[in-house]
């Protein structure tokens, strides 16, 4: 586990290729908005070109956070399995953020920080106002003393899978 400054134009272009795990503490935007900071996040990004030759980053995130129940303010476990393909907008192209459609855009930067990358493709994947299922507030707060999510228990869930 470690800090990742790419070149995201260079990324792309030479198909590279980063897998890493990140602690949810190291990303204070997303802790802000959880329940608790346990836990850790794997992503995979991949450089390359889409259909139309442009260069893209393709980023995939998964783990399981600590959500806070908007009912209840316990904890809501969160499975965490987003993936999106980011377009690297060198601005050479005049028309270039016009035909982006539905991708998502990130600037050609010598000094990008996938750390924040992971940071946001999580925030955006955050349901709006999470909640326990009707009637489970109360078990939920009390699995959680139990300490039940611990992170052995969510590595013993992802090794099942
Ligand atoms: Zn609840």
């Amino acid at each position: 586990m470690s800090t990742h400054v790419i070149d995201s134009l260079e990324f792309a272009r030479t198909g590279q290729e980063l897998q890493d795990k990140v602690r949810v503490a190291q990303l204070t935007r997303l802790v802000d908005s959880l329940f608790d900071a346990a836990g850790n996040l794997r992503f995979t990004l991949c450089g390359g070109y889409d259909a139309e030759r442009r260069p893209r980053l393709n980023l995939r995130v998964e783990g399981e956070i600590n959500l806070r129940c908007q009912r209840c303010l316990g904890s809501l476990a969160y499975q965490v399995a987003s993936e999106s393909s980011l377009l690297v907008l060198t601005g050479k192209a005049g028309g270039e953020t016009a035909r982006i459609d539905d991708l998502d855009g990130i600037p050609a930067n010598p000094q990008t920080d996938v750390q924040a990358l992971v940071e946001d493709e999580v925030l955006l994947a955050l349901p709006i106002a999470p909640r326990h299922p009707e009637g489970e507030c109360n078990a939920a707060a009390k699995t959680t003393q139990d300490g039940a999510a611990s992170p052995f228990a969510v590595l013993a869930k992802l090794k099942r899978q």
